[in-house]
């Protein structure tokens, strides 16, 4: 800690990671501080889902690509399996068929196949699809077990990449070539503040005025259901919600329909997504929950409408195993924001539920800019 660093990190969930890889490739000296010894919080409670397929068509998408590219590379290095690769979207009703054809001749479709219900069976065969009207099928995606892979990037970072960890310590504040902590100073020339969804602790005005506020979700886990899903699954309800399908004027009937036909799910802001795990037991989500306090607790009723979808798409449930609540920084004013709060004191946030998604390319992109330094290629 009293060494002094090119670059201080504070966060160690994945946008954190994202900035100190950027930095380490760029040959700086880098400490990541966390008031935790190790990440508990949305980095280890999501999907793991690196999502290219519908995310926000102008931003996100390319960054979800890139950070897809940079998740590959990285996951071998750092020991990390790729669960599941790919995403398939069988939908029920005509109007989402209308999305998918009209998504498909975007650039956004590229690479992604829309099949018929027999094709899908063909494709698929050990996963128990409900009849669908179509499905779109997506080579784009990766799935890793969030739980595992960001420890695991946290310690080929320090094994491999020469980043330190510092001990844990909460940061009291930032300023120029200062971190204060809770323990002791940090100096360092840049510092990236990445803190999640726990920004007013150090920067209450930057959440006002980014319109920062929280979503709570609900996750379930399933037993393994003895059968196996070639890729992660979603329905319906997704193309409503990702921006790279809601977006396109196709979407608006759609849209009207399920208002009509599930507005239990769509009040509490469940869209379905199934990912399987090695040891074939399934991750389900999610519900959304707005605000800047939501509630702490978990609601039997959201969880039974989550296995209500899913029995639509993929038949009746396995018995749940585990719950969880997981919370991220939300904004309907931006997907993420990059501010810098100070000279080259940087604070940096996800706010729209795709930093797995995004946040390795977010790295290299804002770290890039205040560095100014090219990126080398890890040897
Ligand atoms: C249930 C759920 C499902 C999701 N599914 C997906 C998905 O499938 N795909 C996808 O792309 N994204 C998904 N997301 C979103 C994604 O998980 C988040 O966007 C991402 O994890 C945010 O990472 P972060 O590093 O900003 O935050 P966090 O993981 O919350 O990490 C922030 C870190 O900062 C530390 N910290 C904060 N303040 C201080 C301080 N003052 N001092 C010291 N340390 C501090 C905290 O201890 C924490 O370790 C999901 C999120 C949830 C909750």
């Amino acid at each position: 800690m009293n060494r002094h660093y090119d670059v201080a990190v504070v966060g160690r969930g994945i946008v954190g990671l994202a900035h100190a890889l950027a930095a380490a490739r760029m040959g700086k000296r880098v400490i990541v501080i966390d008031r935790n010894a190790r990440a508990t919080g949305a980095s280890i409670r999501n999907f793991g889902f690196v999502t290219v397929t519908g995310q926000e068509r102008y931003d996100m998408w390319p960054l979800a690509r890139r950070a897809r590219d940079v998740w590959a590379d990285v996951a071998p290095r750092a020991g990390i399996a790729i669960e599941q690769t790919g995403l398939v979207l069988p939908v029920r009703r005509q109007a989402a068929v209308a999305v998918l054809e009209a998504f498909r001749q975007t650039e956004m479709g590229e690479g992604c196949d829309l099949l018929t219900d027999v094709q899908l069976r063909a494709l698929d065969p050990e996963t128990p699809f409900t009849p669908c009207e179509a499905a779109l099928v997506s080579p784009h995606e990766l799935r890793v077990e969030a739980r595992e892979a960001v420890p695991r990037i946290a310690g080929w970072l320090e094994r491999d990449m020469g980043v330190t960890f510092a001990p844990p310590a909460t940061v009291i504040g930032c300023e120029s070539g200062l971190v204060v902590t809770s323990t002791g100073e940090v100096r360092a020339d840049a510092i990236f503040v990445c803190p999640g969804d726990d920004l007013n602790a150090l920067f209450p005005d930057m959440m006002a005025e980014h319109q920062v506020t929280r979503c709570k979700l609900q996750m379930l886990r399933l037993a393994a259901p003895g059968w196996r899903m070639a890729r992660p699954v979603m329905s319906d309800l997704g193309l409503a919600r990702y921006e790279g399908y809601a977006a396109l004027p196709e979407a608006a009937p759609l849209a009207a329909q399920l208002r009509a036909e599930q507005p239990e799910l769509l009040d509490v802001g469940i869209h379905l997504i199934a990912v399987q795990s090695a040891d074939g037991s399934l991750v389900v989500g999610d519900s959304h929950d707005y605000g800047d306090a939501p509630d702490p607790f978990h609601h039997e009723r959201i969880d039974s409408l989550m296995l209500e979808e899913f029995a639509a798409v993929l038949g009746a449930p396995s018995p749940v195993i585990e719950r969880w609540i997981g919370v991220y920084a939300s904004s309907a004013k931006q997907n993420w924001f990059h501010h810098e709060a100070a000279p080259h004191v940087h604070v940096i946030a996800v706010t729209c539920g795709a930093g797995m998604s995004t946040a390795f390319a977010i790295g290299e992109r804002v770290v890039g800019a205040a560095l100014n330094t090219p990126i080398k290629e890890i040897a």
